[in-house]
């Protein structure tokens, strides 16, 4: 499988990087993880199989995570591409159909099917098993895991069942909101996420979803050693359409 980080920003504006975005791909197969703002841009930019790319799940409902769909789903349908299916947290049909309701256009011509999701529920897409656990944010966030290899994990407070769910795998995303001065109210700094992960036999953590102060490349060391004080596998911060193949 190859991944392709399409945004490592964050809701403050940051220079060269996009909101939330992922692009997996198993040969023809492919899905979306997350369209915040600058998504649906990455995903042109690579040329994306727009007739392919019909499968998209969403960690949580919050903007930097889900801006773009409607911008997606819109431009699939110009194509003339069969409907998406679109999944979520609980309550992501109803916000999307509402949602598609302030644009008349939208709400009369483009099709899409939605699924809400619930936290533990495995789903099989694109010939990927898909497991799911919810974290614990302002509002329901969940992460997925992909054939036990790769986990992404929504929006979160660093938390206990994060160690046990990415058991095994050979890389985690997580956020990495803070650096370890700020306050870290339903996201995450650096040595809590490396406590939470002590003694895990993941291999690669790869860091993502910066606020301006952790984007900042006089942070990168802190952070790094923040988080490997605790975890002894490989960190990585993660830039904008960085490519990882397992
Ligand atoms: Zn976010
Ligand atoms: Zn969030």
């Amino acid at each position: 499988m190859k991944l392709t980080v399409l945004g490592t920003g964050s809701p403050p504006p940051i220079p060269n990087r996009m909101q939330t975005g992922y692009l997996l791909e198993n040969g023809q197969q492919i899905l979306s993880i997350d369209c915040g703002s600058g998504v649906y841009n990455r995903l042109c930019d690579l040329k994306v199989d727009w007739e392919a790319l019909d499968t998209y799940l969403i960690t949580h409902h919050h903007l930097d995570h889900m801006t773009d769909i409607l911008t997606i789903l819109t431009g699939r349908w110009l194509l003339g591409c069969k409907p998406a299916t679109v999944y979520g947290p609980v309550g992501t049909e109803d916000l999307l159909r509402n949602w598609m309701k302030l644009f008349e256009y939208v709400h009369d011509f483009v099709e899409v099917d939605i699924h809400d999701v619930q936290g533990g529920q495995t789903l099989d897409l694109k010939g990927f098993h898909i497991e799911t656990m919810e974290m614990k944010h302002f509002v329901t966030s969940l992460s997925y895991k992909f054939d036990s290899r790769l986990a992404i994990c929504g929006d979160s407070d660093p938390i206990p069942e994060l160690k046990p769910f990415s058991e095994g795998c050979e890389v985690l995303f997580h956020e990495c909101s803070y650096t370890d001065d700020q306050a870290d109210n339903g996201h995450t700094n650096p040595t809590d996420l490396g406590k939470m992960l002590a003694g895990s036999t993941l291999k690669q953590l790869w860091l993502t979803h910066f606020y301006p102060k952790a984007a900042e490349s006089e942070s990168r060391q802190g952070i790094i050693d923040g988080v490997k004080k605790h975890f002894e596998g490989d960190v990585v911060l993660v830039e904008d359409l960085q490519t990882l193949e397992l």
